[in-house]
């Protein structure tokens, strides 16, 4: 199954959000890793211009999102279920790390629709809405101060789900454009260049070969580090060739 394929499978349900900034939020944060199908159980205030103006170009996920009373309505078609929770309970499904719990979220997502489960701003998931959930998930975080943002905690799982479902290589937006980077320069090419770089610093008077020291040396460290491009090369010849031409404003003495 194409990993987008797989995306389009995960849906992301808010259990009873308070703030409709969130659900803008929660929307962005999942288009913009390639989820769609947000589900809302018994949100506090929706629509609303709150929610429209946080989700920006994700207008959509919100204008498709689905409206339902109870978590088990919104799981209804769901084969895997994960809750999301800031603390851990001592009742409840399995908990695991985030990066595991989502790579056999998108193993089931083969087989059918699966379900990530956060909970509201305030209170977070029900015992009982966490109970029927398969699995359950905290984002190991600073334990003096736990709680992310609901929309910082469903952009982090999206991301998880978008990394695994592309096996840790997903193609950047910008993958169309022509690098800057060039061809390696050649051994010939780097020696032609240390042959003008060091007869330039000799006609200087900077560098006596009567006096060597390390001078060489530590050039060649630099330019190694540097892995050059044959482009490069030719950049760095033509600034010592420059310095023996005639300047505009007379000769160079
Ligand atoms: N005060 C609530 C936190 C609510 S934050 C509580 O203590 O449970 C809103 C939702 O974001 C949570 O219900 C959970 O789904 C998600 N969330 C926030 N921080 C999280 C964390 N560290 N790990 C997993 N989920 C988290």
């Amino acid at each position: 199954m194409k990993p987008e394929a797989l995306l389009s499978r995960i849906r992301v349900v808010l259990c009873r959000p308070s703030h409709p900034g969130n659900i803008g939020a929660a929307a962005r944060a999942m288009k913009t890793m390639g989820l769609h199908d947000l589900c809302l159980v018994a949100p506090r205030q929706f629509p609303d211009a709150e929610a429209t103006a946080r989700a920006t170009g994700a207008v959509d996920v919100l204008e498709r999102a689905q409206q339902v009373d109870s978590l088990a309505e919104a799981l209804q078609a769901s084969v895997f279920s994960v809750a999301l929770s800031a603390r851990q309970r001592d009742l409840g499904p399995r908990l695991g790390a985030p990066r595991a719990v989502v790579a056999e979220l998108l193993a089931c997502a083969a087989n059918g629709p699966v379900a990530l489960v956060f909970g509201n701003e305030s209170s977070g998931l029900a015992n009982e809405e966490i109970m029927q959930c398969q699995a359950a998930v905290t984002i190991p975080t600073n334990p003096e101060f736990s709680s992310l943002n609901l929309g910082a905690a469903v952009q982090l799982l999206c991301y998880e789900c978008r990394m695994t479902a592309f096996a840790g290589a997903a193609p950047l937006p910008d993958a169309g454009v022509t690098p800057l980077g060039g061809e390696p320069a050649s051994h010939a090419e780097i020696e032609g260049f240390y042959t003008h770089l060091t007869q330039i610093m000799q006609d200087t008077g900077f560098y006596n070969p009567q006096q060597p020291g390390r001078l060489l040396a530590k050039l060649r460290r630099l330019f190694g580090r540097a892995g050059l491009e044959r482009d490069e090369v030719n950049i760095l010849r033509g600034i010592l060739s420059a310095t023996q031409k005639p300047t505009r404003h007379g000769r160079q003495d």
